[in-house]
């Protein structure tokens, strides 16, 4: 079986290069300013707080299908968390 892969909640810094975190709106690691950029995703109802706690909800669940590819440390570093 293949190792897991690294799996990221919306805000989580990347593991090799802490000047990134993941934003789960993008798909994709990004700067720390983009969450402090306003024009960036203006029309959002949800917060990025709101956003990790919907990740993190998911992922306590011990049946959470990602466990079965994917793995995030306990320790993991988040900003908004
Ligand atoms: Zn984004």
């Amino acid at each position: 079986m293949p190792p897991k892969r690294r799996y990221y909640f919306h805000d989580d810094v990347v593991e090799d290069d802490a000047r990134l975190v993941y934003c789960a709106r993008c798909d994709e690691a990004v700067p720390v300013a983009h969450f402090y950029d306003m024009t960036i995703h203006p029309a959002s109802r949800v917060s990025d707080y709101d956003r990790y706690l919907r990740s993190r909800k998911a992922w306590d669940q011990k049946s959470c299908p990602l466990r079965l590819h994917f793995s995030r440390p306990e320790t993991a570093r988040n900003i908004f968390a």
